[in-house]
């Protein structure tokens, strides 16, 4: 589902529930409202006709015109309808407005049927009745009384709820009409302003499908009003920017790895081409054997230099780390080297112990390179010295010569793959320009850092820094 639909879905949903939440409250208060004043307008009118009766100890008189009593005396419908009866169930008065309508009548039979108490509160729609009956408490004998003196009288009031019914029929009706209609209104200009709102966004996935995975400089369009949107744009551009680095990066990588996988391979071509092309002596095929030999080694560090460089970084992190005393570790690790030719040129200052958290496995492959190179770039008989440097929170450990050294402008580019420097070039000292960027992959999966100090002509020292143990 689209995002306008599901926005535009949530809303008029939301919507719905108030709308009818508000029209059901609107309508219960004014239902409430008119029932409140109905029934003071019921009780007030009540209460004036029992004030009209006046009540002795031995008898009741109905005195209407002593009290004023002008209720329903004009006719009017919404009035108040009455019926005052005598203990004999004769009419003693009654309403003007009491008619001949099948309701009243019934109001009317009501009214005469004797009360089943004093008072009472009657539901009997339409109308809503009050009575009350107001008895002499030691009742003269009838003989005696005057024609207007009872024994007992029996006011019964009653209103019609017609009109608080018919006012509330027509609420509900409006309600029910105004509710949807707003509704759909709003409906029909919210879909407008949902989709208007997240016009930028449908743009945006368009400016996107057309981007391919070339570079074209092209990047999202940032709206002026650096809302929600402006900020995913810039953020979207700021990433593309990165891939597309990363892309290239990548491609120039493998750009150079295939180069430098070509020229062994057109060696060993050459070489065999050579070797084939006429019968040869057991000496020279030895001899053939011997260079396509060198190649094949060639090859086989490029590869494995490329596949250490292409395993992700979580991977070279999850080799084991100890804490290991480096002092110790540093003895036993240049006991290796001791078969290379410049054995003797290598050295390690003393030091005292001093413990870092390491992989002995990746540190052994940072100090391979770096003492190969060391001995690579340095002429024979000079010195390569290894030093361990507690340096507080970190441990530091050098690889120092004094051979022809990396010019200030290089010492930037020597991590970056295939990089090799002029001096080196020329030296004639196979390579191919990854030991460095290993290293400092490896140093960086060691939570370590490294750094070069170079002089052109004196010498080069690689410091690495590591964790101290725990
Ligand atoms: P390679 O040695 O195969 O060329 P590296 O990645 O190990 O590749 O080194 C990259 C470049 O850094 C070398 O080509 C060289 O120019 C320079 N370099 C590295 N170590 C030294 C060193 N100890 N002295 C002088 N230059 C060095």
């Amino acid at each position: 589902m689209k995002l306008v639909d599901r926005v535009s879905i949530f809303f008029l949903a939301t919507l719905a529930v108030v709308l009818l939440g508000i029209s059901v409250a609107v309508y219960l208060i004014v239902r409430d409202q008119l029932y409140d004043r109905f029934d003071e307008q019921l009780q007030a009118a009540f209460h004036t006709l029992v004030a009209a009766i006046e009540v002795e100890t031995d008898d009741v008189k109905w005195e209407p015109s002593d009290h004023t009593v002008t209720l329903g005396r004009v006719n009017e419908p919404d009035e108040a309808r009455w019926v005052v009866v005598d203990e004999a169930g004769q009419i003693m008065d009654r309403s003007g407005n009491l008619g001949d309508t099948p309701s009243d009548r019934q109001l009317l039979e009501l009214a005469l049927k004797p009360a089943t108490a004093i008072d009472q509160k009657i539901e009997m729609p339409p109308w809503r009745v009050m009575r009350q009956t107001l008895a002499a408490v030691e009742p003269k004998a009838p003989e005696l009384r005057d024609p207007l003196e009872r024994e007992r009288l029996t006011v019964t009031a009653a209103m019609s709820t017609e009109r608080v019914e018919t006012a509330l029929t027509r609420l509900a009706i409006w309600l029910s009409i105004l509710s949807p209609a707003t509704w759909l209104l709003t409906a029909i200009c919210g879909r407008w302003i949902v989709r208007r709102a997240l016009a930028p966004l449908t743009r945006m996935t368009t400016e996107v499908r057309q981007l391919g995975p070339v570079d074209s400089g092209k990047r999202l369009p940032v709206r002026e009003s650096r809302d929600e949107l402006a900020e995913l744009a810039i953020s979207f551009n700021d990433l593309l920017d990165r891939l597309f680095d990363a892309f290239d990066r990548q491609r120039r990588f493998a750009g150079d790895a295939a180069h430098q996988l070509r020229t062994p391979l057109t060696v060993l071509l050459g070489e065999t081409d050579v070797a084939l092309r006429k019968p040869r002596t057991a000496e020279e095929y030895a001899r053939t054997l011997e260079v396509l030999r060198g190649q094949i080694v060639q090859l086989n560090e490029i590869v494995e230099s490329l596949l250490l460089l292409a395993r992700p970084e979580p991977e070279l992190s999850a080799v084991d780390f100890d804490d290991v005393e480096l002092r110790s570790w540093l003895e036993e690790y240049l006991l290796q080297w001791k078969t290379h030719p410049r054995r003797r040129d290598l050295s390690l200052e003393p030091s005292g112990k001093v413990s870092a958290r390491i992989s002995q496995t990746l540190l052994a492959q940072v100090l391979d390179n770096l003492i190969s190179n060391a001995f690579k770039y340095s002429e024979p008989g000079s010195p390569v010295l290894v030093t361990l440097v507690d340096r507080g929170q970190q441990v530091a450990i050098s690889v120092a010569d004094r051979g022809m050294g990396i010019s200030r402008a290089e010492q930037r580019d020597i991590f970056q793959a295939f990089y090799r420097s002029q001096n080196a070039r020329q030296s004639g000292q196979p390579g191919v320009g990854l030991g460095l960027t290993i290293v400092a992959r490896l140093v960086e999966a060691l939570g370590g850092k490294i750094a070069c100090e170079s002089e052109p002509g004196r010498g080069t020292t690689f410091r690495v820094e590591l964790p101290k143990a725990r």
